[in-house]
């Protein structure tokens, strides 16, 4: 598989009220952009630090996968995102590899992006993304 970078770090947060500022500080740059994403029950917050990304995860419900790792873990570090390009032939790489798929085909994602999200447990324990931009 061929990675270019780091697309971003998934974070969870019980609130972005309260994260936002302190991560603005600590990074030295605004949040850009804040989105909800329904469909994954999340809204999300976005911070530039260099070519990558820091993405704060908020969960809307406590049904959300947001939501049950707080429960579980608490907050802190959720996922790492991989920029990829062909994300379909990436995932059958992936598939071919025998790593587990949480997601079979790509769907849309935060910011514009195809993404797919791969097993934990065929990861050793990190949770990952694959993130294409298409409108690049
Ligand atoms: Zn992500």
């Amino acid at each position: 598989m061929k990675v270019s970078h780091i697309e971003h770090l998934g974070i969870a947060v019980k609130s972005l009220d309260t994260a936002i500022p302190y991560w603005e500080k600590m990074l030295g740059t605004p949040c850009y952009n804040i989105e909800e994403v329904a469909e994954q029950k999340v809204k999300t917050a976005f911070f530039k630090v260099g070519q990558t990304k820091i993405e704060l995860l908020e969960s809307t419900s406590p049904e959300g996968s947001i939501g049950k790792f707080i429960e579980k873990r608490g907050e802190g570090v959720h996922h790492v995102a991989f920029a990829v390009e062909n994300l379909e032939d990436r995932l059958a790489e992936c598939a071919d590899a025998g790593i587990q798929l949480i997601d079979k085909a790509p769907r849309g994602g935060a910011e514009g992006l195809s993404i797919a999200f791969l097993h934990p447990k065929s990861t050793g324990g990190v949770l990952t993304e694959l993130c294409e931009d298409k409108n690049k």
